[in-house]
């Protein structure tokens, strides 16, 4: 479907009282971003081309900018300078459709948008433009499911409506730009400026309005508790706990130190190894692997690949961090063991442990470090090699849902 001739306008002025903690509710965090910069991210995936203007209150300049920021490159292309809201909405949207209208190339229709929808789907935007280039006025409505009743100011019963000719609309509302910019005019000439959505300014101005199947995921953060339940809808649950296992072994050889955890530490040999052979942070790095599933360093980093020769480890243990965030998870705990008689690893236990730290962003009681003999028997007892054991566990999100 063609979407190069859609504006979006998303209605950002309101001061959000009714969500309470002061901040206004299309500003404050949801899982690690405002709402607002979930909203923007929706529409802008739904409608992949064309400007997205915003109307915002002055006074929240620094808080939108703070949203902007966190938007990708692509996405911040697509962003007009703001639009100063009014003191209602209808005076926000009508602010941001004089800058959409005015612009030397306007856009045939134009998607307006409530800042605190961050849930509709491409689908939902879609069937709504679809009825809107039919019908010049399209907006999603739900039907209701709850019986309705008419009430007195006592909250007495005067009238059961009959449901079924009811809707409970939503946004977006897509309408021909020169005809919800004309209705706009036309309610404000005629200062009726209590009309709560774009809708009902196209009737008040005598336009046909047609009304799509809305979606209830669609949902508007108004209260507290749409905001508990939104932050679950975009940020599952870490209920997917899991423990992963990695184990390696480098030989000793010619040298004056070994590296341990991105730990340098002086000894009579150094470790053998493709890259700077450190045994403990090649064991804690497969061990996150492991946990993920996701292979191990050798099929991430190949020792075919001359770029690791020598290579500092931090980078495979950063690398399956870094998977681990992609995947929505965090590691909880890691656990190593190191098993030499040489050299002594308890005087450097806490240098390790801060500098694995450092790596992952882990806090330090996150992270233990232990180190054993094996009592002169085997490799490590005749003093050839060093080995080491990872235990990671990490946290994910359920991948089933
Ligand atoms: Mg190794």
């Amino acid at each position: 479907m063609a979407i190069e001739d859609i504006a979006i306008l998303v209605v950002a002025a309101g001061r959000g009282a009714r969500a309470g903690a002061g901040l206004p509710k299309q500003y404050r965090v949801l899982a690690g971003q405002r709402l607002l910069t979930h909203t923007l991210r929706a529409m802008l995936r739904a409608i992949p081309s064309g400007p997205l203007l915003c109307a915002i209150n002055p006074d929240d300049r620094a808080l939108y900018d703070a949203c902007i920021a966190d938007l990708s490159a692509a996405e911040r292309a697509r962003i007009m300078p703001p639009a100063a809201g009014g003191a209602t909405r209808q005076q926000s949207v009508r602010a941001g459709l004089e800058q959409l209208a005015q612009q030397s190339q306007a856009k045939k229709y134009v998607a307006i948008h409530d800042a605190a929808r961050p849930f509709a789907s491409d689908l939902l935007v879609q069937n709504v433009i679809r009825a809107a280039r039919e019908f010049g006025a399209a907006i999603p409505g739900l039907t209701l499911t709850d019986t309705i009743k008419q009430v007195d100011t006592s909250g007495s019963i005067v009238a059961s409506p009959n449901r079924d000719v009811l809707r409970g609309v939503q946004t977006p509302q897509v309408f021909e730009l020169k005809l919800i910019h004309a209705a706009h005019v036309k309610a404000s000439a005629q200062s009726r400026d209590d009309l709560t959505d774009d809708a009902s300014v196209a009737t008040f101005a005598g336009y046909d309005v047609h009304v799509v199947d809305g979606d209830i995921a669609n949902l508007k953060i108004t209260t507290e508790a749409d905001l508990a339940n939104a932050q679950t809808r975009l940020a599952p649950p870490l209920t997917d706990i899991r423990m992963g296992q990695g184990y390696d072994v480098h030989a000793f050889g010619p040298g004056d130190h070994v590296w341990l955890g991105g730990v340098q530490i002086p000894h009579g040999f150094g470790l053998v190894g493709h890259s700077d052979a450190d045994v403990l942070m090649h064991a804690l790095t497969d061990a996150i692997y492991g946990a993920l599933a996701d292979g191990d360093i050798g099929s991430h980093f190949p020792p075919s690949d001359q770029q690791w020769k020598g290579a500092a480890s931090d980078i495979f243990l950063r690398h399956a961090v870094g998977r681990v965030a992609e995947r929505g998870g965090r590691i909880t705990h890691l656990d190593g063991t190191v098993v030499c008689e040489e050299p002594k690893v308890g005087p450097h236990r806490d240098a390790i442990r801060a500098r694995l730290a450092a790596i992952t962003g882990l806090d330090l009681d996150r992270i233990a470090i232990k180190a054993t003999t094996s009592e002169r028997l085997g490799f490590t007892g005749r003093k050839e090699g060093i080995a080491a054991f990872g235990l990671a566990t990490i946290r994910l999100p359920e991948s089933n849902t």
